[in-house]
């Protein structure tokens, strides 16, 4: 095959893809969901896109990030780090909420280039060796994108120090198995409050054509789903930091914030009870709608 012919036949592919795969389109132009980083509350900042949380902590011996936003969006993580005045290569330790393809992007290169820890629920870290097809990774537009085996895989009831940042962390399998949820405690001009983070709601893996795909014949995770609501939904939460924008009133806070100069907005005690408990009855509606499917 000629260069000529190798490149024409690339193109095409290329092409195909764009237009035929619905996924692709949801990764291209990164950049079109760039929104400035800013301090949320203390050592937390926000570090993501318009689409999917990125949060950063500095735990005074190194930067921790929730998250490291979406396949293909690298680039655009380590300018939201730079413009809040870190460094990227001060980030130690990435806890990943969950598995899938739109949280996962800049891990693999920030251990390769920083020797960052990556910390992923067990049994994700399952799913990546057994059924990686599970984490999306394909819809990624770069096609060197693949699963990993973390450094850490985090387990029910795990505490975790990072500097002097203590995280609680419980499994809560529903959007998928390693989902995690996490818990710390912040401080800002001697005002405390108490951070939950919850690692992923979305019900498109819970479909009944996925769950058979996935080895869940019996659709248990309906149910495991709602347990983890339950195990959580009463912890003290003072900041509720969202998985994906739409979680928590992102832009409202944020506008308010822009409005008013304050970042008193994002303190809410009420939230995370609140959106959690709204979940677990939207999963009812949306579980019996799956039944009827027959
Ligand atoms: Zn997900």
């Amino acid at each position: 095959m000629t260069a000529r012919e190798n490149y024409l036949e690339q193109k095409k592919r290329r092409e195909d893809r764009i237009k035929n795969d619905p996924m692709f389109k949801v990764f291209m132009n990164q950049e079109k969901r760039w929104i400035e980083p800013f301090r949320i509350f203390g050592n937390v900042y926000y570090a993501g896109d318009s689409w999917v949380c990125v949060h950063l902590i500095d735990t005074g011996d190194g930067l921790l990030l929730i998250d490291c936003g979406n396949c293909g969006n690298t680039a655009m993580l380590v300018k939201a780090i730079y413009d809040l005045g870190f460094r990227p290569d001060d980030v130690k330790w990435i806890i990943l909420s969950h598995g899938h393809v739109d949280h996962v992007g800049g891990a693999v290169w920030f251990r390769n280039m920083f020797g960052t820890k990556l910390y992923l629920g067990e049994p994700d870290a399952v799913m990546f060796r057994e059924k990686p097809e599970f984490s999306f990774i394909q819809d990624s537009t770069d096609f060197l994108d693949d699963v990993f085996e973390p450094d850490v895989c985090i387990r029910e009831g795990d505490i975790l120090t990072f500097g002097n940042v203590t995280i609680r962390c419980y499994l809560v399998p529903g959007h998928t198995e390693g989902c995690v949820a996490l818990f710390f405690d912040g401080e800002e001009d001697g005002r405390k409050v108490h951070f939950g983070y919850y690692g992923g709601f979305g019900f498109n893996t819970l479909t009944k054509a996925h769950l058979d795909e996935y080895g869940d014949t019996g659709h248990l995770m309906w149910e495991r789903y709602a347990e983890s609501i339950e195990k959580v939904a009463d912890m003290p939460v003072d900041i509720f930091l969202g998985n994906h924008t739409e979680n928590n009133r992102f832009f409202e806070k944020l506008d308010t914030m822009k409005q008013t100069g304050s970042r008193d907005c994002f303190i809410d005690s009420t939230e995370w009870k609140t959106y959690l408990l709204g979940k677990k009855e939207e999963l009812k509606s949306f579980v019996a709608k799956q039944k009827e499917l027959g």
